[in-house]
């Protein structure tokens, strides 16, 4: 046979993605993959019988229907506070995970250099080298998982055409200061980088913690590349729908990518979600509330059970320390919690750079009743401390 694409060799399948099917395998609860078990708002349920009924079931315009980009202009324009044409400024795409993936190829030449914070989401680091560019890393330090300012001036330094930030972040569900972001901000103008966010938890930060969006500060929406996608914050991942928002140039090219590679997202599910992007402020008031009484259910459980982690400031995972399990390596804990537990979980050395084998990653995006399953399972490991 032919030799196959040797890009592939710098990067391996999605670790978070297979625990999925390992979590399948064994019938274990799964808190690794970030998706939840109950049902998206009635409100867009029933849209979605409509659209059965009614349509759209044919393509819709390649960068995302008249309608939806509409309303997404609206409520974004309400949160970000920054104005926001949604004829020019947004490209909707199959959820987040193509929005990054266009965004980079939007920007990037072969060898380029794009700074990629670890620990990371793992689609970063392919979407890097899928579009020809390279990583540098810069460190996020445990128990804050702030970064040290010299050496992100460092890479700065390597004149990157990005910076990756996901805010926010996964998977320690850091939320970025107003300082720090302003420190990038300074950093990228210095050095006319552009920084491509990843803020598909925009609305799931725990008070007093606050959502800033990195295009909203100033003199920044010409530059930053804001991705993000409605799959968290309506419960809604298998829909695939995600979005590009940002100046019309950049967008233009963003929409030539998106058209080849995918040519539009859902046509009925774009339909069926505009209840959704339409809902009050209460409806983001009660995602909150709703998500913060599961970290508190989950944390405390955690607590009782004895386990070490890093407190999360927003989006629903939480990062937990297993030093005290005398486990070979992270990866063989997870098959152990997994198999003989039934708790999936992520193996943490999967989001890091650095030679890191103590964390495992799990998320509390479920139902009460199936986190205080799984808490009641962990306790087991009680016993093998
Ligand atoms: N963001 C989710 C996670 O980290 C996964 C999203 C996906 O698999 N596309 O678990």
């Amino acid at each position: 046979m032919a030799e196959l694409s040797n890009r592939l060799d710098w990067f391996s399948e999605s670790t978070i993605r297979k625990m999925t099917r390992i979590a399948d395998q064994y019938g274990a609860i799964n808190l690794s993959q970030g998706f939840p078990d109950f049902d998206p708002p009635k409100d867009i349920l029933n849209s979605l019988k409509e659209v059965a009924e009614k349509g759209p079931h044919q393509y819709e315009i390649t960068w995302g229907s008249k309608i939806f980009r509409e309303k997404l202009a609206e409520k974004q324009k309400k949160f970000m506070r920054i104005e926001i044409n949604p004829e020019e400024n947004i490209v909707v795409t199959c959820g987040s995970t193509e929005a990054m993936m266009v965004s980079m190829m939007a920007v990037c030449n072969p060898g380029d250099k794009v700074i990629v914070f670890s620990p990371f989401y793992e689609n970063y680091v392919a979407d890097t080298i899928l579009s020809g560019a390279e990583p540098v890393y810069v460190a996020l330090k445990p128990p804050s998982f702030g970064f040290d300012k010299e050496e992100l001036r460092r890479a700065f330094e390597q004149n990157p055409k990005a910076l990756i930030l996901c805010n926010p972040s996964n998977p320690v569900g850091k939320v970025f200061t107003r300082d720090e972001l302003l420190y990038i901000a300074s950093l990228a103008e210095e050095f006319d980088t552009f920084v491509i966010t990843d803020e598909v938890y925009e609305h799931i930060v725990f008070p007093p913690n606050e959502h800033i969006y990195f295009a909203s500060l100033p003199g920044m929406f010409d530059r930053t590349i804001s991705c993000s996608s409605l799959s968290k914050t309506y419960s809604i991942t298998g829909w695939r729908l995600g979005y590009v928002l940002g100046n019309k140039k950049i967008i233009d090219n963003c929409k030539k990518v998106h058209d080849f590679l995918t040519v539009g997202a859902a046509a009925p599910l774009q339909k069926a979600v505009i209840p959704g992007l339409e809902f009050g402020d209460d409806y983001y008031e009660d995602l909150i509330n709703k998500y913060d009484k599961k970290r508190d259910l989950f944390l405390n459980g955690l607590d009782k059970i004895g386990l070490k982690y890093f407190k999360p400031e927003g989006a629903y995972y939480v990062l937990v320390d297993i030093s005290e399990f005398g486990a070979k390596d992270d990866i063989s804990f997870c098959e152990y919690l997994t198999r003989d537990i039934g708790v999936a979980a992520v193996p943490g050395s999967s989001f890091f750079k650095e030679d890191v084998n103590n964390y495992i990653r799990l998320h509390f995006a479920k139902k009460d009743e199936t986190l205080k399953e799984a808490l009641k399972r962990l306790e087991r490991l009680k016993v093998s401390k």
